[in-house]
This record gives structure tokens, C-alpha cells and sequence, in this order.
């Protein structure tokens, strides 16, 4: 049994613990609103949280193999990256190394373009395994444009017809307001990550320097220091073309793209002059956006892959003996 103090000692007791708890709460709630104000008052602080999260987020997903949750935000402007592609031994290699960068930039369409009269399994099946939003579309080169086996590849233009029926397509499905972006990615080129983020908030056109090409180390577009602005091209091979660029070498907007319907290749343009016959008709040199830290960095490099040599396939074939048939190389 309690006496009367023993139960005045545990009404107290009660109290100092109820004090307690009122006093916890109040000191929490305290640091919760000074942590909320603090956030509330640095927005750059906000930004950069919500930044992290979205990359904590997005690492996760890639921890889980979720490609599906590669993080879309709705304000990022979407990079439709168009890449030509045809049948031969190397194909399934390039477009896993390409695919596996692009699975790693946030806001990407992919538009890919086989140059075949139909869709291939080989390439519907590593698209959709890649989990990449994505548009397959097929234009065939007709055969008096394709390159025969021993010509050399600057022959006949490559790519020109896949690209035009891409752009053929963003005309038909994007809105003339429309944040988005348009690259062209050939399925052999390595890309630098850093190349994505600086052509994401391109307004006309972008353009920055193209490793391994042209018969140089490196092409690129020559600023005037002070403004900044695209005064000539370093280029060493016909450097007079209006606009000496690779192909990798530039972005344009896709409200520039949709305001000029008639912008587009040509399969009889000179050699070389793919890339000035479309920027002609989108724009001029002074109204160029450098970018990759005023054309000084290099994000992407014009690579070629070497056709593997195959007699020893080639003679099985013949003798249609172990011809590897079974397995999708
Ligand atoms: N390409 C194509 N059909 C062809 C040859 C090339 O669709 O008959 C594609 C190729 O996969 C690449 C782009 O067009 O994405 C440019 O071709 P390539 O890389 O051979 O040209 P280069 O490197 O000489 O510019
Ligand atoms: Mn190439």
C-alpha cells in the first residue's frame, strides 16, 4: 500500500516526467522550424537538397536495375538524341555502349533510325531492355546511296535519310512550345556525360568542340574573348564551308526547329557540307551559343569503330559448318 506521500510522490513523479516530455516536444519542434526557416531562407540550399535527392534517387533506381524511374523532371527540356544505325557485326556493340550512356542522362529521347525497310529484333530488344524512352523509326538508303564494301566511307553520305525522317517526325509530334532539344548521335561516337547538361538549355543553336576529327586532334569553334561569341572555326580540312562542324558538334532547339519546316539534308550535298547545308537554314555564326567552357573542353569524340575481320566466320558459312547462328553477337 502507498501512503499519501508515496502517492503525492508519484503525482509529482508524473508531473516532472509530463514537464519533461512538453519541454522535448517544444525543444523539437523548436529546431524543426529553425532547420525549415534556414531552408525556407537560402533558396540556392533548397535547390541543391532537392538536387541530391533527385541523384540520391536516381542511384537507387540504377541500385534496383529500375530504368524505368530514370528521374523526368517535368521543368528539365527533353534531349531528343537521333541516331542512324545499320545492320553489320559491330551494331549490337556500339549501341550497348551508347545505350548504357544514355541510360545515365536524366530527360532523354531516344529517336532511333535503321536504316532497313523494317524494324530489327536485335535492335527493338536492346532499346526496350534499356529502359530509355525511346522512338524506333526505319528509312532505307536506297542502294545507288549505299556504300559498296571497298569504298571508302567519305564515298556516299551516311546517315542522311535516317536523320531527315527523324527530324520529319518531331515535326509531327512536338508542339511549336515545347521545351526540347534535338542532337544527332551517330551509334559510333563516345560521349562525355558533361555534353548533355550544357545542350539542355540550348535556345537557338548550341555548338562546342569535336574531338578526333577532321584530320585534327580536335575541331572547334574559335571565340572573340571579349564577347564570347563565335568569331571563326579552327577547322584544317575545307575549313571555308560555312559551317565547319562535325555533326556531333552542335544541338538546336526544337521551337528553332519547328519555326523553319523546309531545314533539313540533302543526300546531294558536296561532301563534308551535311552539317552547313541544315545550320543555313537555322541560322547565322553570330548567333551561335558556345558552350563546353567556351569551346575549350572536349565532351565528345568523333571515334570510329574497325570492322572486325571475319574469314574464319566467312568459311564456315561457305562450308555451313558451326556458323554461330544460335547466338545474337
Ligand atoms: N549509317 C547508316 N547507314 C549506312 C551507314 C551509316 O545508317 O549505310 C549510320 C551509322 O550507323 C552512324 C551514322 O549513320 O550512326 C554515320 O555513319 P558513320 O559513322 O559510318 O559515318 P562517319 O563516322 O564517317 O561520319
Ligand atoms: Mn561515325
Amino acid at each position: 500500500m502507498l501512503s499519501n506521500s508515496g502517492v503525492d510522490e508519484l503525482f509529482i513523479y508524473q508531473d516532472m516526467r509530463r514537464g519533461m516530455k512538453r519541454k522535448l516536444f517544444i525543444v523539437f519542434v523548436a529546431l524543426f522550424l529553425t532547420l525549415l526557416f534556414f531552408l525556407a531562407l537560402s533558396d540556392r540550399g533548397t535547390t541543391r537538397l532537392y538536387k541530391e535527392l533527385e541523384t540520391l534517387r536516381f542511384n537507387f533506381s540504377r541500385l534496383l536495375g529500375d530504368c524505368e524511374t530514370v528521374p523526368r523532371k517535368p521543368d528539365l527540356p527533353v534531349i531528343y538524341a537521333i541516331t542512324p544505325t545499320y545492320a553489320r557485326p559491330v551494331q549490337k556493340a556500339e549501341l550497348t555502349r551508347l545505350s548504357h550512356t544514355f541510360r545515365l542522362v536524366p530527360a532523354l529521347h531516344w529517336i532511333i533510325v535503321e536504316d532497313a525497310s523494317k524494324p530489327s529484333a536485335l535492335v527493338g530488344k536492346l532499346v526496350n531492355k534499356s529502359g530509355i524512352p525511346h522512338t524506333i523509326l526505319t528509312a532505307p538508303t536506297p542502294k545507288e546511296w549505299k556504300l559498296r564494301e571497298k569504298d571508302p566511307n567519305w564515298k556516299k553520305p551516311r546517315g542522311v535519310l535516317q536523320r531527315n525522317r527523324a527530324l520529319q517526325w518531331l515535326r509531327e509530334n512536338l508542339k511549336p512550345k515545347d521545351k526540347a532539344v534535338i542532337y544527332f548521335a551517330d551509334d559510333d561516337n563516345v560521349y562525355s556525360l558533361e555534353l548533355f547538361d550544357e545542350m539542355r538549355w540550348t535556345k537557338g543553336v548550341s555548338v562546342w568542340p569535336v574531338g578526333l576529327v577532321g584530320g585534327l586532334l580536335v575541331e572547334r569553334p574559335i571565340l572573340n574573348p571579349k564577347t564570347g561569341r563565335v568569331t571563326g572555326w579552327n577547322a584544317a580540312w575545307r575549313p571555308e564551308r560555312p559551317f565547319p562542324i562535325d555533326m556531333a558538334g552542335f544541338a538546336i532547339s526544337a521551337p528553332l526547329l519547328l519555326s523553319r519546316p523546309n531545314a533539313k539534308f540533302s543526300l546531294t550535298s558536296d561532301r563534308g557540307f551535311q552539317e552547313s547545308h541544315l545550320l543555313q537554314a537555322l541560322t547565322t555564326r553570330d548567333k551561335l551559343e558556345p558552350r563546353a567552357d567556351r569551346c575549350t573542353k572536349v565532351y565528345v569524340w568523333h571515334t570510329r569503330t574497325e570492322s572486325p575481320k571475319l574469314n574464319a566466320e566467312l568459311a564456315r558459312r561457305k562450308a555451313k559448318k558451326n556458323m554461330n547462328d544460335e547466338i545474337e553477337v
